[in-house]
């Protein structure tokens, strides 16, 4: 026997009882409150019922033949899919309730007959919210434990990266560089123990001048929330300049922003790498500036007259020479001052006449490309400074040899000189190409250009930027560009007022 309401019923009892004027009464009562309900007079039936279609709570009889309530509350506390069901039993006022056994079993309350119907609603409803409640518990702990094994799997997954990873890994914060934690490949290459590690800065174990370029490096990664492959001088607890590459990003650690700084030690690939280049370096030097000499003596017509196409074939050969004892040179003249061979030669210098010395020097070159130099001083006195003249000039005509290479014919170069607080700036201006921004670090770099095709189609090395940026950190200055593709770069030059 079955009772239906059109709308969606506040939930789905199940009676189990042997008198059908209960079971009327009771369906009756429910039904009109909005309950759905499924009556039957059989233990065994109900069994059935709860089985096929659980529902939200059982109104169970004491006193049934054949199987009595608590024998079926047993039953339905025994099978997994009807376990969690409330049971509330109903005993008739002369039965004898063994309450204890009702509970015993698994039933959760019990009423007696005749029903009070707000009493019966009453008790029905606080069981089916208890169960409602109990369920979201129940859900939300599952869920929650699931969310612990989820995040434990990926913590214990990151902490077996971390230990195992062949690469110096440290997490530092991000407020004072203080180490939170490292890897034991970063203390085999440091020197340091962990316990003199962790707790202190990174200025506790760095040299100065690689303060600032963390610093940098943190600001970059600020900027950008990562910074990757940054060359990066590290210096181990023996003293020892390792040259690492240095990756880094912003992580939160308990709330707390840090570092977390990935290192690749590029110490011996680049010691490598160096005493291979200024071997073939040297080892070629000889015998181009030989061929240099004897290309010269054919071109000069000492040893009779060339067809002009001979003479074509001389001068590719005489620039490609050219170009390659040019290389050499900057190759020799980077490491030496790199080794510290070459030392800065510092006199008191007025920057204005060089300036001006560098625009004559460049002039020929600009006039062949069609470009127009400026030289805009802000107050044209006389600027004096501790410097390298020869260095700086070098530096200078570097760049505009660089701004006239990358400008087109008519354009302008605009040379300036901006006496600041601290610093004197000097800056090279051009209208040409640009510089796309992923590269406007990179090009300080050895070898570092642009287009893979610049050295052949402009003559360069790729070495220019390197050994101004040599020479400018020597004098304590720094060197930087800004450039918009397209539209052209300007090239900063800050010396500091103050240097001796
Ligand atoms: P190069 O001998 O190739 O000029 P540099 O170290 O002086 O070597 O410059 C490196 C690269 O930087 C150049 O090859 C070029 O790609 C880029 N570059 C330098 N100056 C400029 C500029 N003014 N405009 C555009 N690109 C430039």
């Amino acid at each position: 026997m079955y009772s239906q309401v059109t709308s969606k019923p506040i939930a789905d009892i199940l009676v189990i009882d042997d008198t059908p004027e209960n079971l009327a009464l009771l369906s009756q009562m429910l039904t009109e409150r909005g309950y759905k309900v499924r009556s039957v007079t059989k233990g065994s039936t109900g069994l059935r019922g709860a089985l096929a279609v659980p529902p939200d709570l059982i109104l169970l009889d004491v006193k049934m033949p054949q199987m009595n309530g608590y024998e079926v509350c047993q039953k339905l506390k025994a099978d997994a899919r009807t376990q969690d069901i409330p049971v509330i039993f109903i005993s008739a006022l002369g039965d004898v309730l063994d309450k204890v056994k009702a509970f015993q079993v698994g039933g959760v309350d019990y009423i007696t007959k005749p029903f009070q119907v707000e009493e019966v609603l009453a008790r029905l409803q606080t069981h089916l919210t208890l169960c409602k409640l109990q369920n979201q518990l129940q859900a939300q702990n599952a869920k929650l434990q699931q969310e612990i094994k989820e995040k434990t799997a990926a913590e214990e997954k990151f902490a077996k990266a971390f230990r195992s990873c062949p690469n110096p890994i440290a997490i530092a914060t991000l407020a004072e560089g203080r180490f939170v934690d490292v890897n034991s490949c970063f203390l085999a290459m440091s020197g340091y123990t962990q316990a003199e590690i962790i707790g202190h800065t990174i200025a506790d174990i760095h040299l100065e001048s690689a303060i600032a370029a963390y610093a940098d490096i943190i600001k970059q990664s600020q900027e950008k929330g990562f910074v990757h492959n940054q060359e990066f001088q590290f210096r181990t607890k023996d003293g020892e300049i390792k040259t690492v590459l240095l990756s880094v990003e912003l992580i939160e650690l308990a709330g707390t922003p840090c570092t977390l700084s990935i290192m690749n030690d590029i110490t011996e690939h680049k010691r490598l790498e160096n005493e291979f280049i200024s071997l073939v370096s040297h080892e070629l030097r000889t015998p181009m500036t030989s061929m240099m000499g004897a290309l010269d003596l054919l071109s000069s017509g000492q040893l009779g007259t060339l067809t002009e196409q001979g003479q074509q074939v001389l001068d590719i050969g005489i620039k490609n020479t050219e170009r390659l004892i040019r290389l050499v040179n900057d190759i020799l003249d980077l490491e030496r001052m790199k080794s510290g061979k070459i030392t800065m030669q510092q006199v008191k210098y007025n920057i204005v006449q060089l300036l001006t010395h560098a625009i004559e020097t460049m002039k020929p070159m600009a006039k062949q490309a069609q470009i127009n130099l400026s030289l805009e001083i802000a107050n044209p006195q006389p600027i004096n400074l501790w410097i390298d003249p020869d260095r700086i000039l070098q530096t200078l005509t570097n760049l505009l040899s660089n701004a006239i290479k990358f400008s087109e014919p008519n354009q302008t170069i605009y040379v300036k000189a901006d006496k600041q607080s601290d610093w004197l700036q000097l800056s090279v201006q051009d209208s040409g190409r640009g510089i796309p921004a992923n590269k406007l670090q990179n090009i300080f770099e050895r070898f570092q250009q642009v287009d893979a095709s610049d050295s052949r189609q402009k003559g360069g090395t790729g070495l220019g930027l390197a050994i101004c940026r040599h020479i400018i950190e020597q004098h304590n200055g720094k060197i930087w560009v800004e450039s918009v593709l397209g539209k052209g770069s300007t090239f900063y030059v800050n010396l500091p007022l103050s240097y001796k």
